[in-house]
């Protein structure tokens, strides 16, 4: 790209840093896309912003969050905190889902991950016989209401199991007939673990599409559904469209034991997501001391060659009575419980909201010439401080175009 040039461009956003503590760049968009990324770039723009430092990246991408049954602790009794009862109180309420309240549950939800700087997310939706597809159709009205500002991909869910309930399976696929992106399965809720992750592969063959599986959500070593989802990825050949999330009892296991785990989901081509929240609310319950953590190491992996992310999971029911849909905020909170100190393992956490978790659904995620100028701007100098500090989200652009904006604060001082 030329240092000066006679086109118009629609849109050019200046005096940002895409590195960190970086030089000062501007970046110039046409027809959607980044037509260029330099310093000081003369150019005739319709609009011009002045980001006055921010540091300016792809956006935050949520790979694992719940839209179907966030915010319904009003209509939960929880007193244990145990994933026991999480399902059950939850298997519960979503009988009596309605497709308007899902729907205004969810939009609060995707409102705030939106002013966090989310523009992309993967939501499970719970489809089977407690349901319906009421959820289901709650969140395609979702995805496409919000697609100004964020891509929202839908995992048809299984999370009560399969074999124990098949009309569930034969719901599945009707959803992934009618809208679903990809089909996600929960072997350890189901009697038959092994039999469960076959079944939703046999969909994911069916319907060639991505798979997703929450696993191993304890702290015992010994228990694990891993080999069979390691196993079925590769006789299936879908290296690079499966992901599992939680994976809590990588916690538990001796260093050693997790490097040869994270080699083995690395040939596979296996991706993680770690749910920070939800594994700190829901493991170490019977501890009175001391108590386990219960957050899989992802940077352990990731440094080993795993495609790894951070996610929300949950917001405001009884698997996590907490949540904002934050990712700098859970890239903080992970950091912080992983006893995380060198600057290149906060670059390597924010990848985890950013970059890698992009990547982790298939698609880029980087700040260059011809890419989709989908932008958004952090008050920060970069990553590695973002995550030290949870880095105020200035504001978005989708495609070229603002998607949010979150005001500038003021301090009100004394005359
Ligand atoms: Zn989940």
């Amino acid at each position: 790209m030329s240092k000066s040039t006679d086109h118009l461009f629609d849109l050019v956003i200046r005096n940002v840093r895409i590195e960190e503590n970086g030089a000062l760049v501007d970046v110039a968009i046409r027809d959607g896309r980044i037509a260029a990324i330099e310093p000081d770039f003369r150019c005739e723009a319709i609009e011009s912003v002045d980001g006055q430092g921010a540091f300016a990246f792809g956006g935050f991408v949520d790979t694992h969050i719940h839209l179907d049954k966030a915010c319904i602790l009003d209509r939960c009794e929880i007193c244990e905190g145990t994933l026991a009862e999480a399902v059950r109180e939850t298997a519960r309420a979503k009988a009596g889902f309605a497709e308007g309240e899902v729907y205004a549950r969810a939009a609060r939800v995707v409102e705030k991950a939106i002013s966090h700087g989310t523009v992309r997310m993967r939501t499970f939706v719970e489809i089977d016989p407690r349901a319906g597809f009421r959820s289901f159709e709650a969140i395609k009205r979702i995805r496409d209401e919000y697609a100004f500002a964020v891509d929202i991909e839908i995992c048809a869910f299984a999370q009560d199991g399969l074999t124990n309930e098949p009309e569930t399976f034969d719901m599945l696929d009707a959803a992934l007939s009618s809208g679903a992106d990809l089909v996600g399965g929960c072997p350890y809720t189901d009697p038959n673990p092994s039999r469960h992750v076959e079944m939703v592969f046999a969909l994911a063959v069916k319907h060639n599409v991505p798979v997703d599986f929450h696993l191993d959500f304890s702290l015992d070593p010994d228990r694990t559904d891993l080999p069979a989802v390691i196993d079925a990825t590769l006789r299936h050949g879908w290296q690079g469209r499966v992901a599992i999330g939680h994976v809590t009892n990588l916690s538990a296991m001796l260093q050693a034991d997790v490097l040869y785990i994270a080699d083995r989901l690395a040939d596979a081509g296996i991706a993680l997501s770690v749910l920070p929240s939800t594994d700190l609310f829901l493991n170490g319950r019977g501890y009175e001391q001391l108590i386990p953590r219960g957050v899989a190491p992802a940077h352990l992996l990731a440094a080993r060659g795993v495609v790894t992310s951070i996610a929300t999971n949950n917001v405001l029911n009884p698997f996590t009575p907490f949540g904002d849909a934050s990712l700098i905020r859970m890239a903080n909170l992970y950091a912080n419980v992983a006893q995380l100190l060198r600057d290149e393992d906060m670059a390597s956490v924010f990848a985890m909201v950013g970059e890698a978790a992009a990547r982790q659904l298939g698609v880029a995620g980087q700040m260059q010439p011809g890419a989709e100028a989908t932008i958004v701007l952090l008050d920060s100098p970069g990553p590695r401080a973002a995550v030290r500090e949870i880095a105020r989200v200035v504001a978005g652009w989708k495609n070229g175009r603002r998607s949010f904006d979150n005001g500038k604060p003021r301090l009100h001082r004394p005359a």
